[in-house]
């Protein structure tokens, strides 16, 4: 008998990921926020087995920028970045994780805590977000990418300027509907507390910049 394999329907997969996975909507920052210090346990990591590369503590953080005035809230880090085939191959597939081949490749010694394994957690920004916008440089590139999605309908890779590598992702926060607010995820204060809630284990630190109040 001949075994014949499930086919996974992305856009319903992500929809249902969207809406039911998880209880609370706040911990879209928790994903985006594990993932960013994942992309630093990464580079950090490379310093330690590439004699070229220095690994300097304070050159490595995660930025949380909320924007109210233009509804965007940014996460940005200086991690390891990715590749424009990453950008593809990691966001593009749901269950794709690129942290689990990594921690299955690399010989992780004590004091490596990558967190992703599941290759979900990402899409949880859907939750908050009408656009999610990816821009990121990897390690060892010239080129950075720019990885573009409104959900459900497939995403755009194109090229795109960025200076220094490592991860951008600018989330275009919904509008509030009669039920749903959205504008605390723009609070200053609201994702201090999301922040200390859910990522105080994060050993990178975590800066806030407010861009308007
Ligand atoms: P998981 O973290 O469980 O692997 P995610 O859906 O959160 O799954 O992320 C999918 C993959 O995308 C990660 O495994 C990683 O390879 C890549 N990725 C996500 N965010 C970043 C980031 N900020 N920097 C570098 N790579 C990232
Ligand atoms: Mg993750």
């Amino acid at each position: 008998m001949s075994k014949i394999e499930f086919k996974a329907e992305s856009k319903r997969l992500l929809e249902m990921m969207i809406n039911s996975i998880y209880t609370h909507r706040e911990v879209f920052l928790r994903e985006l926020i594990s993932n960013a210090s994942d992309a630093i346990d990464k580079i950090y990591y490379k310093a330690l087995t590439d004699e070229s590369l220095t690994f300097n503590k304070d050159d490595y953080y995660i930025k949380v920028i909320p924007d109210k005035q233009n509804r965007l809230l940014k996460i940005i880090d200086t991690g390891i970045g990715m590749t424009k085939e990453e950008l593809e191959q990691n966001l593009g597939t749901i269950a794709k994780s690129g942290s689990l081949a990594f921690k299955n490749e690399t010989d992780l010694k004590d004091g490596f805590e990558i967190i992703g394994q599941f290759g979900v957690g990402f899409y949880s920004a859907f939750m908050v977000a009408d656009v999610v916008t990816v821009k990121s440089k990897a390690l060892g590139s010239d080129e950075a990418y720019k990885w573009e999605s409104e959900g459900a309908d497939g995403f755009t890779i194109e090229p795109c300027e960025k200076d220094t590598v490592g991860t951008e992702i600018i989330l275009k926060i919904k509008e509030n509907t009669e039920e749903e607010n959205f504008d605390e995820y723009l609070d200053e204060y609201r994702l201090k507390t999301i922040i200390k809630k859910y990522s105080d284990f994060i050993r990178y630190p975590i800066k806030m910049d407010v861009t308007e109040r």
